[in-house]
Protein backbone atom coordinates (compact mmCIF):
# COMPACT_ATOMS: atom_id res chain seq x y z
CA UNK A 1 0.00 0.00 0.00
CA UNK A 2 0.93 3.46 -0.78
CA UNK A 3 1.91 5.19 1.93
CA UNK A 4 0.20 8.76 2.70
CA UNK A 5 1.10 12.33 2.54
CA UNK A 6 1.06 14.92 5.58
CA UNK A 7 0.19 18.32 3.94
CA UNK A 8 0.92 21.23 6.43
CA UNK A 9 -0.90 24.24 6.48
CA UNK A 10 -0.08 28.15 8.27
CA UNK A 11 -0.84 30.63 7.88
CA UNK A 12 -1.19 34.20 10.03
CA UNK A 13 -4.35 35.59 12.16
CA UNK A 14 -6.19 37.73 9.48
CA UNK A 15 -5.39 35.10 6.68
CA UNK A 16 -8.75 33.63 6.95
CA UNK A 17 -6.81 30.39 7.51
CA UNK A 18 -9.69 28.61 10.02
CA UNK A 19 -13.09 29.51 7.36
CA UNK A 20 -10.70 28.11 4.75
CA UNK A 21 -10.17 24.76 6.24
CA UNK A 22 -13.58 24.55 7.09
CA UNK A 23 -14.34 24.68 2.78
CA UNK A 24 -11.91 22.55 2.34
CA UNK A 25 -13.00 19.76 4.65
CA UNK A 26 -16.74 19.70 2.79
CA UNK A 27 -14.86 19.64 -0.73
CA UNK A 28 -12.35 17.21 0.45
CA UNK A 29 -13.92 15.06 3.51
CA UNK A 30 -11.18 12.17 2.78
CA UNK A 31 -8.54 14.04 4.29
CA UNK A 32 -8.15 13.16 8.22
CA UNK A 33 -7.43 16.32 10.34
CA UNK A 34 -4.87 16.85 12.87
CA UNK A 35 -5.88 17.32 15.96
CA UNK A 36 -3.97 19.56 18.36
CA UNK A 37 -3.10 19.10 22.40
CA UNK A 38 -3.32 22.58 23.65
CA UNK A 39 -3.00 23.99 26.98
CA UNK A 40 -4.87 27.15 26.32
CA UNK A 41 -8.61 28.03 27.30
CA UNK A 42 -11.51 26.94 25.53
CA UNK A 43 -13.21 30.04 23.68
CA UNK A 44 -16.59 29.96 23.77
CA UNK A 45 -17.58 27.57 20.62
CA UNK A 46 -14.87 25.41 20.70
CA UNK A 47 -16.07 21.63 21.46
CA UNK A 48 -13.54 19.64 23.14
CA UNK A 49 -12.06 17.27 20.33
CA UNK A 50 -12.91 19.10 17.27
CA UNK A 51 -10.33 20.94 16.49
CA UNK A 52 -8.50 20.84 19.58
CA UNK A 53 -7.55 18.51 22.61
CA UNK A 54 -7.81 20.82 25.81
CA UNK A 55 -5.44 19.19 28.26
CA UNK A 56 -3.61 20.57 31.32
CA UNK A 57 0.22 21.84 31.44
CA UNK A 58 1.38 18.23 33.78
CA UNK A 59 -0.40 16.54 31.34
CA UNK A 60 1.45 18.63 28.33
CA UNK A 61 4.92 17.97 29.41
CA UNK A 62 4.53 14.54 30.27
CA UNK A 63 3.68 14.31 26.46
CA UNK A 64 6.68 16.18 25.88
CA UNK A 65 9.15 13.86 27.94
CA UNK A 66 7.31 10.73 26.27
CA UNK A 67 8.38 11.61 23.13
CA UNK A 68 4.44 11.06 22.36
CA UNK A 69 4.61 14.75 20.28
CA UNK A 70 5.67 15.00 16.56
CA UNK A 71 6.19 18.65 17.12
CA UNK A 72 5.26 21.04 19.60
CA UNK A 73 5.45 25.59 20.17
CA UNK A 74 4.65 27.98 22.57
CA UNK A 75 2.20 30.34 21.42
CA UNK A 76 1.49 33.52 23.62
CA UNK A 77 2.43 31.39 26.22
CA UNK A 78 0.33 28.23 26.32
CA UNK A 79 1.83 24.86 24.42
CA UNK A 80 0.30 23.60 21.19
CA UNK A 81 1.62 20.04 20.13
CA UNK A 82 1.04 17.59 17.55
CA UNK A 83 0.49 14.19 18.83
CA UNK A 84 2.47 11.47 16.92
CA UNK A 85 0.73 8.44 16.78
CA UNK A 86 -2.17 9.75 15.01
CA UNK A 87 -0.28 10.83 12.25
CA UNK A 88 1.96 7.94 11.77
CA UNK A 89 -0.91 6.18 11.93
CA UNK A 90 -2.56 7.46 8.97
CA UNK A 91 0.19 7.71 6.88
CA UNK A 92 1.07 3.70 7.59
CA UNK A 93 -2.71 3.12 6.32
CA UNK A 94 -1.81 5.20 3.07
CA UNK A 95 -4.61 7.98 4.14
CA UNK A 96 -3.53 11.17 4.02
CA UNK A 97 -3.44 14.15 6.92
CA UNK A 98 -3.89 17.87 7.67
CA UNK A 99 -2.28 19.20 9.93
CA UNK A 100 -2.72 23.02 10.97
CA UNK A 101 0.39 24.44 12.85
CA UNK A 102 2.88 28.00 12.99
CA UNK A 103 5.59 28.07 10.95
CA UNK A 104 7.81 26.88 13.65
CA UNK A 105 5.91 23.84 14.09
CA UNK A 106 5.82 23.52 10.32
CA UNK A 107 9.84 23.27 10.50
CA UNK A 108 9.49 20.56 13.53
CA UNK A 109 7.66 18.67 10.78
CA UNK A 110 9.53 18.57 7.46
CA UNK A 111 12.73 17.67 9.91
CA UNK A 112 10.79 14.76 10.77
CA UNK A 113 8.51 14.04 7.62
CA UNK A 114 10.55 15.84 4.58
CA UNK A 115 8.11 14.93 2.12
CA UNK A 116 5.42 16.59 3.95
CA UNK A 117 3.89 19.04 1.66
CA UNK A 118 3.81 22.38 3.23
CA UNK A 119 0.72 25.21 1.93
CA UNK A 120 0.91 28.99 3.18
CA UNK A 121 -1.80 31.00 3.46
CA UNK A 122 -1.83 34.61 2.53
CA UNK A 123 -4.24 37.35 2.73
CA UNK A 124 -4.35 38.90 -0.39
CA UNK A 125 -2.73 42.45 0.11
CA UNK A 126 -0.90 44.46 3.15
CA UNK A 127 -4.64 46.64 3.59
CA UNK A 128 -7.06 43.24 3.77
CA UNK A 129 -4.39 42.06 6.71
CA UNK A 130 -4.85 45.15 8.46
CA UNK A 131 -8.33 45.43 7.61
CA UNK A 132 -9.40 41.53 9.16
CA UNK A 133 -6.84 42.31 12.13
CA UNK A 134 -8.89 45.49 12.98
CA UNK A 135 -11.72 43.31 13.00
CA UNK A 136 -15.02 45.12 14.41
CA UNK A 137 -12.88 48.01 15.71
CA UNK A 138 -13.05 47.03 19.89
CA UNK A 139 -9.78 46.13 20.08
CA UNK A 140 -7.04 48.68 21.51
CA UNK A 141 -4.52 49.80 19.12
CA UNK A 142 -1.81 48.30 20.55
CA UNK A 143 -3.05 44.54 20.46
CA UNK A 144 -3.78 45.45 16.78
CA UNK A 145 -0.71 46.56 16.34
CA UNK A 146 0.97 43.36 18.03
CA UNK A 147 -1.43 41.16 15.48
CA UNK A 148 -0.05 42.61 12.72
CA UNK A 149 3.79 42.81 14.00
CA UNK A 150 2.83 38.50 14.42
CA UNK A 151 1.56 38.19 11.33
CA UNK A 152 4.03 39.65 9.21
CA UNK A 153 6.70 37.36 11.15
CA UNK A 154 5.25 34.64 9.85
CA UNK A 155 4.85 35.69 6.51
CA UNK A 156 8.30 36.66 6.02
CA UNK A 157 8.86 32.38 6.39
CA UNK A 158 6.13 31.64 3.48
CA UNK A 159 9.05 31.59 1.25
CA UNK A 160 9.90 28.55 2.82
CA UNK A 161 6.80 26.91 2.04
CA UNK A 162 6.22 24.41 -1.22
CA UNK A 163 2.91 26.17 -2.18
CA UNK A 164 1.07 29.59 -1.32
CA UNK A 165 -2.74 29.98 -1.61
CA UNK A 166 -3.92 33.26 -1.36
CA UNK A 167 -7.14 33.56 0.46
CA UNK A 168 -8.83 36.33 -1.52
CA UNK A 169 -12.26 34.81 -2.46
CA UNK A 170 -13.01 31.23 -0.09
CA UNK A 171 -14.77 29.11 -2.87
CA UNK A 172 -11.49 29.91 -5.22
CA UNK A 173 -8.53 29.79 -2.36
CA UNK A 174 -10.28 26.56 -1.04
CA UNK A 175 -10.75 24.75 -4.75
CA UNK A 176 -6.62 25.81 -5.32
CA UNK A 177 -5.76 24.20 -1.99
CA UNK A 178 -7.81 21.04 -2.96
CA UNK A 179 -6.09 20.76 -6.36
CA UNK A 180 -2.75 20.77 -4.70
CA UNK A 181 -3.96 18.09 -2.29
CA UNK A 182 -5.24 16.61 -5.48
CA UNK A 183 -2.33 16.93 -7.75
CA UNK A 184 -0.01 14.94 -5.18
CA UNK A 185 -1.37 11.73 -5.60
CA UNK A 186 0.05 11.51 -9.75
CA UNK A 187 3.67 12.33 -8.33
CA UNK A 188 6.04 9.49 -8.62
CA UNK A 189 6.52 8.24 -4.92
CA UNK A 190 2.97 8.27 -4.79
CA UNK A 191 2.87 5.29 -6.96
CA UNK A 192 6.07 3.61 -6.78
CA UNK A 193 3.71 0.61 -5.40
CA UNK A 194 2.20 -0.09 -9.30
CA UNK A 195 5.24 0.91 -11.15
CA UNK A 196 6.99 -2.07 -8.78
CA UNK A 197 4.34 -4.51 -9.41
CA UNK A 198 4.25 -4.57 -13.09
CA UNK A 199 8.06 -4.48 -12.99
CA UNK A 200 8.27 -7.62 -10.65
CA UNK A 201 5.47 -9.52 -12.66
P1 LIG B 1 -5.40 29.63 18.26
O1 LIG B 1 -5.11 29.71 19.73
O2 LIG B 1 -5.76 31.00 17.70
O3 LIG B 1 -6.43 28.59 17.93
O4 LIG B 1 -4.06 29.19 17.52
C1 LIG B 1 -2.87 29.94 17.66
C2 LIG B 1 -1.81 29.45 16.69
O5 LIG B 1 -1.42 28.11 17.00
C3 LIG B 1 -2.25 29.43 15.22
O6 LIG B 1 -1.19 29.98 14.44
C4 LIG B 1 -2.39 27.96 14.91
O7 LIG B 1 -2.11 27.68 13.55
C5 LIG B 1 -1.31 27.37 15.79
N1 LIG B 1 -1.51 25.94 16.10
C6 LIG B 1 -2.66 25.24 16.19
N2 LIG B 1 -2.41 23.96 16.50
C7 LIG B 1 -1.06 23.84 16.61
C8 LIG B 1 -0.16 22.75 16.89
O8 LIG B 1 -0.56 21.60 17.12
N3 LIG B 1 1.15 23.04 16.90
C9 LIG B 1 1.65 24.28 16.65
N4 LIG B 1 2.98 24.43 16.64
N5 LIG B 1 0.85 25.32 16.37
C10 LIG B 1 -0.49 25.11 16.35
Amino acid sequence: MNKGRVFIISGPSGSGKDTLMKKVFEKAPDILFSISSITRPMRVGEVEGEKYNFISRERFEEMIANDELLEHNVFVGNYYGTPKAPVLNAVNDGKNMLIEVDVNGAYQILEKIPDAVSIFIMPPSLEILKARLTGRGTDEQSVIDKRLFEALREISCAKDYDYIVVNDDLETAANEFVSIMSVDKFKTDRNLELINKILNK
